[in-house]
């Protein structure tokens, strides 16, 4: 992951230091982008997808009144790695339940299942779990010799039997840590076939006989986007319920493998990211897109978007119940020139309500007027326009290069919308509505 990541951290710093954000400049970053992508293995389609993305966002996003062309692509390059990686949600892990739970990981050798065996057991362990492994693993007589150092290492019993089926091995430790009142057990396989049909065969039966209550698939990062034939192979034969990708630590093509397992429509749990037993963590978008473009910084910014969204969204809100301010109106105004958004909240409501006819009819001209007319005005004036009296209206129409007459107009104008709103906030109490 060291190469995409210090080629995505170039990218950003690139987008940072750039002069302006037009388009030339974009196209050059969303090449960048592209060719660090195309680097760690992630498919052309899916890269595509994320430029693409970005670019349609970055044209038809609106700028929050406060934040810059350039920190506005700072976040979409965020948000598009975080969509391409699954998701802001991140992995919840399992919680007591006072039931045996059973897992068994499967995948092909090499992969890391037993390093992840013994990772997942201590994970669980210092959570609080009572957790046992069995090494169903017979085909390698040094597989259970390797489980059995690993669990010494971190104090989690392991059981094995010499010359027994799998299936037979997997029955009788379940059995043996059931009654041990353990909470989670965790089963270890072989990866060791003459082909992968043989494996996948073997795993098939497997599951159906000891019918766990968790499949877990283990991939290498190194295989790349090769990762999503892995696993859409596996999830042929066993119900596969989520996927745990290692090696992230050293794998040029962690990304790709990452993003291939993700378009499968499965659900990443945890990543290893070394040899070390504590070296598993939870799979969380978010947290892994921060590191990746190593942004102390950006999340910050983050933040700030997510509370000016969240700001919008009150207003918004406030606005669709009838309490609709000069300064929402301003606002609107200035950020669309148009009415764009209430009509937006128009459309969601049912009955076809349309705006007022004073303002579909709106002008550009008069649109310029209002602008000016609400700057001109104080704070105080466009939160309570009761207040403004004569003497204000010839300062504000001074001020505005307009007359009395238009700030006249405009306050009739928002009056009216106001008390319009307010009417179909009534109505709408009535009607049950999604919003
Ligand atoms: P299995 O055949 O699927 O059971 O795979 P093993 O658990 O025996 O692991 C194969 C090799 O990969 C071992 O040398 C492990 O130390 C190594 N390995 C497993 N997980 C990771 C990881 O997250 N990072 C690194 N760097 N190596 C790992
Ligand atoms: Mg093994």
């Amino acid at each position: 992951m060291k190469d995409l990541r210090e080629r995505l951290q170039s990218v950003i710093s690139k987008i940072k230091r750039a002069p302006i954000i037009d388009e030339k400049t974009l196209n050059e970053i969303l090449r960048d982008i592209q060719r660090a992508l195309l680097y760690a293995d992630v498919s052309v389609d899916l890269i595509l997808q994320l430029t693409n993305n970005i670019k349609e966002r970055i044209r038809k996003e609106k700028l929050p009144p406060g934040f810059s062309k350039r920190e506005l692509l700072l976040k979409l390059v965020y948000d598009e790695l975080i969509r391409m990686l699954g998701g802001e949600a991140k992995y919840k892990p399992l919680s007591k339940t006072g039931k045996t739970y059973t897992m068994i990981l499967i995948g092909i050798e090499g992969s890391g299942k037993t390093t992840t065996a013994a990772k997942l057991a201590y994970f669980y362990k210092k959570r609080g779990f009572n957790t046992g492994i069995v090494c169903a693993d017979n085909y390698r007589p040094g597989a259970y010799h390797q489980l059995r150092q690993l669990g010494e290492q971190i104090g989690v019993e392991v059981y094995g039997e010499a010359n027994k089926s799998a299936v037979e091995i997997a029955l009788h430790g379940i059995e043996y840590f059931k009654k041990k009142k353990i909470d989670l057990i965790i089963i270890d396989t072989a990866g060791r076939h003459k082909d992968e049909e043989e494996l996948m065969k073997e795993m098939d039966r497997l599951i159906a006989e000891v019918n766990p209550d968790e499949v877990v698939l283990v991939l290498d990062a190194t295989i790349g986007r090769q990762a999503e034939k892995q696993a859409e192979a596996f999830n042929r034969i066993a119900k596969v319920r989520s996927i745990i990708v290692t090696k992230l630590d050293g794998a040029a093509r962690g990304g790709g493998a990452l993003a291939a397992v993700v378009k499968t429509g499965a659900r990443i749990s945890f990543i290893g990211t070394g040899e070390k037993i504590d070296e598993l963590e939870i799979f969380d978008p978010p947290s892994f897109v921060s590191k990746l473009l190593g942004l102390g910084d950006l999340k910050a910014l983050v933040e700030k978007f997510k509370s000016y969204e969240e700001l919008d969204r009150k207003r918004l809100e406030a606005i669709s119940k009838g309490d609709f301010t000069l300064v929402d109106l301003l606002d609107q105004l200035l950020a669309l020139r148009k009415m764009g958004p209430l009509k937006k909240i128009l459309d969601l409501l049912p009955g076809g309500y349309s705006l007022p006819k004073n303002f579909e009819e709106t002008s550009e001209e008069n649109v310029k007027k209002w602008i000016a007319i609400m700057q001109s005005m104080t704070k105080r004036e466009l939160l309570h326009p009761e207040i403004i009296d004569r003497e204000r209206m010839l300062r504000i129409a001074k001020g505005s290069g307009t007359s009395i007459r238009d700030v006249k107009a405009l306050l009739k104008s928002y009056r009216m919308t106001k008390s319009y709103l307010r009417k179909f906030a009534k109505q709408r109490k009535k009607i049950p509505l999604g919003i």
